[in-house]
């Protein structure tokens, strides 16, 4: 039996990817003031800045495209979607947006007020600044393992179940529900077992507070289930989803992820509380609540795109993608967060700059020395996306500097990756020339999306 793990497709259509060379990307990444998200896509050979939205789709969904009901009112698509979502998790009530963090801003208007406080394994950038944004904490308990970068744990996105109780007895007055991520994004891609989410979920109950899942790549994370938890083995990936589906109340969700398409969210809610005020809310700043900012075609290739993402061969292949780099990564003396995750390679900065001051931004610094190397666009997952600038004109800064390589969904294939190993591997050689940045403008929120930088 040949061992070699294949991408478990074909390609039927291509889009070119240019080359540029070094003092092109110099120039480039100069006139976009330091900060990858200011380049032109173009401008980039490997993309690997997020997973979201990016990735390939079917020749099944281009064809339920053509099938879209673009009826205001009660389309077909809605419908042909919602009996999808309904069989996956098992929850009534179903409303698309346009994307995860409309779900979002839409289901924490209508839930929460200011001075509330929600636990979280990691909130993700998007969900944190919502939240914030409403004068909402939000509160990151994933376990302490999952703040390691090197240790291997198999769930390393588990909620510290100590630290939710604690919350829960001293100010469950303010918790208007308990969320959890999965995959953990943020943490690095890793997943939460189910043991976790159930305990988790029975303890809210417990408290009469509801569960929030922030589902994003709910199909990633019920195949580390399948392939860590024991008991698991032999449960197809689908009961796993229904299962821990089960387990919540609520859901936001980014079909950008592991709905396979290149727009989308949705909320999902199992029973009627909120739900007046997220449709008006929806209805407000989405549309109406069949279509919610989006064409009934992309509902129509949202309903292909959710089993197609349960396929056990693509999960497979997925999981492994990120494997095989990890490993490669690792042989080259590159340190990474381990077990690698499911959608992506975090790399951690501080293996290959144990020196650059946290001031300097060392993943940031990173980040940018990939691009000038190879053409290689990631995000940086530190300081700049995570620290703030005080009002005082103090700092403060994340406890980890990451640099996250995200792929997209069947759009690579393995030469992309072996290259990039190469290009990683070159740049630890070259450390010591590895330039720190200052940041010069930055908005209030989101940061990393717009500021601009100077070198150090
Ligand atoms: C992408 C993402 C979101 C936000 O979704 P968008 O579609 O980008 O608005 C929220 N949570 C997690 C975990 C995500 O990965």
């Amino acid at each position: 039996m040949p061992t070699t793990l294949i991408e478990p497709f074909r390609i039927k259509s291509i889009e070119p990817i240019r080359m540029t060379t070094r003092a092109e990307r110099e120039r480039l990444l100069d006139e976009a003031r330091l900060n990858p998200f200011r380049l032109r896509a173009e401008d980039v050979l490997i993309d690997w800045l997020t997973d979201s939205g990016t990735g390939a789709m079917s020749s099944r969904q281009w064809g339920a495209i053509m099938e879209g009901d673009e009826s205001y009112a009660g389309a077909r698509s809605f419908y042909r979607l919602q009996a999808v979502i309904r069989e996956l998790t098992g929850m009534e009530h179903f409303m698309p947006t346009h994307q995860g963090r409309a779900a979002e801003k839409v289901l924490f208007t209508a839930a929460c007020r200011k001075g509330d406080v929600v636990p979280n394994n990691c909130h993700f950038d998007t969900t944190r600044a919502n939240l914030e944004y409403l004068g909402v904490e939000a509160l990151d308990l994933v376990i302490p393992e999952g703040l390691q970068p090197a240790l291997i744990h198999p769930f390393k996105g588990n909620i510290d179940l100590d630290r939710v109780e604690h919350l829960l007895r001293t100010r469950g007055d303010s918790i208007p529900f308990g969320m959890i991520t999965v995959t953990n994004n943020t943490g690095g891609g890793q997943p939460v077992s189910m043991a976790n989410m159930r305990a988790y979920s029975e303890l809210l109950h417990r408290h009469g507070k509801p569960l929030i899942m922030d589902v994003c790549r709910f199909a990633e994370n019920a195949m580390f289930i399948k392939m860590r938890e024991p008991g698991y083995t032999d449960v197809p990936v689908k009961a796993i989803v229904q299962e821990m589906f089960s387990l919540a109340d609520g859901c936001t969700m980014s079909a950008k992820k592991d709905g396979m398409v290149n727009i989308g969210g949705f909320i999902v809610l199992r029973d009627e509380q909120w739900m007046d005020a997220v449709r008006n809310m929806l209805i407000l700043t989405e549309g109406f609540p069949t279509y919610g900012g989006l064409a009934g075609r992309d509902l129509e290739a949202l309903a292909v795109g959710l089993q197609e993402g349960i396929d056990e061969d693509y999960l497979r292949y997925r999981l492994r993608t990120a494997e095989y780099l990890g490993e490669r990564l690792e042989t080259a003396g590159v340190g990474i967060m381990r077990p690698t995750g499911g959608h992506a390679v975090y790399i951690d900065a501080r293996s290959i700059l144990p020196d650059m001051p946290v001031e300097q931004y060392p993943a940031w610094a990173l980040c940018n020395a990939l691009y000038l190397q190879g053409g290689i666009r990631g995000v940086e997952i530190g300081s700049v996306m995570f620290g703030k600038r005080r009002e005082d004109g103090s700092e403060t800064y994340h406890s980890m500097e990451l640099v996250r390589l995200a792929f997209p969904r069947r759009m690579y294939t393995q030469s992309h990756f072996d290259y990039a190993a190469e290009v990683i591997a070159e740049v630890k050689e070259d450390a010591r020339n590895i330039r720190g940045v200052r940041i010069v403008k930055q908005p209030p929120f989101l940061r990393h999306f717009t500021c601009e930088c100077a070198w150090a």
